[in-house]
């Protein structure tokens, strides 16, 4: 099957406000997590992405101590905390450290502004120990968002697949999981995903790649589609493109570009007392 590019014509294309839900402060320039996240929002803003939602900190981390892991949450919490109107942020997780985990769920998200879970590549998530950081993310009305990939190479010991990722979905119906990069290969991602209908899938993190964005409407419907774009580990351009790029129609790109995600935000957010939008 063809895809018929949408007409975008350079200084034509109309930007839509934009959330992003996927960047890492890390290879964004600056010294400090203040004027990283400074830089960010400046980028943001020639490209109308008014919103960011960070995780992890620097240098990056496969399997952080504890130690480790309250410093990159605690990078995160210090550049948020002066930009509460236009940031938000997971609480990086580890399972192999449970105890420690659990204290930062509590510290980050119980106690302070984060509103969801990072989970990487420490474990996959059909490991038990990701079912009690889970439980907690419930109890808190929290997002869980897991790295996926599928990939051609072999995945990391501890890398999750989309599969991995709808059995964990399935025991906790209530809580939004969030399938990060789409697996990287989207076409069996998508498949793998569609019938488990709290997974939704996110853009970031893989080159545009014509289709995608389209097949991920016809399958899972365009309210289970978040845009990220994995900043700075890739552009926001490349990454906004494969939204912008795509033959949806102007409800379904609002809803991906912003919506969808405002929306899934909104439990944990209302849950802290506060209403930014
Ligand atoms: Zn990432």
């Amino acid at each position: 099957m063809r895809w018929a590019p949408t007409e975008m014509h350079g200084d034509d294309v109309k930007l839509e406000p934009a959330w992003d839900g996927h960047c890492h402060l890390g290879p964004v320039p600056g010294r400090t997590p203040e004027e990283k996240a400074t830089t960010l929002i400046e980028y943001g803003s020639r490209l109308r992405v008014e919103r960011f939602v960070l995780f992890m900190g620097w240098p990056f981390a496969y399997d952080p101590s504890p130690a480790e892991l309250r410093r990159q949450n605690d990078q995160v919490l210090q550049a948020i905390s002066h930009w509460q109107d236009r940031l938000f942020a997971y609480c990086y997780v580890n399972p192999k450290q449970v105890e420690a985990s659990r204290k930062e769920i509590l510290r980050c998200v119980r106690d302070g502004p984060m509103v969801g879970l990072k989970l990487w590549v420490a474990v996959r998530c059909t490991d038990p120990r990701v079912r009690e950081l889970v439980a907690l993310a419930a109890e808190l009305q929290a997002v869980v968002f897991q790295h996926t990939w599928l990939k051609s190479t072999g995945n990391l010991p501890g890398e999750s697949t989309p599969e991995d990722l709808v059995r964990l979905a399935r025991e906790f119906p209530r809580v939004t999981f969030i399938c990060g990069h789409a697996g990287g290969n989207w076409k069996r991602a998508l498949y793998e995903i569609k019938d488990q209908p709290n997974i939704v899938v996110e853009t970031a993190g893989f080159d545009p790649t014509a289709g995608f964005v389209e097949r991920a409407v016809a399958l899972l419907g365009a309210n289970r589609v978040i845009f990220g774009s994995d900043t700075g580990g890739r552009s926001l351009a490349s990454q906004l493109g494969k939204v912008y790029g795509a033959a949806v129609d102007d409800g379904a790109r609002r809803a991906i570009l912003r919506d969808n995600l405002r929306r899934l935000l909104e439990p944990a957010v209302q849950r802290k007392g506060f209403h930014p939008w």
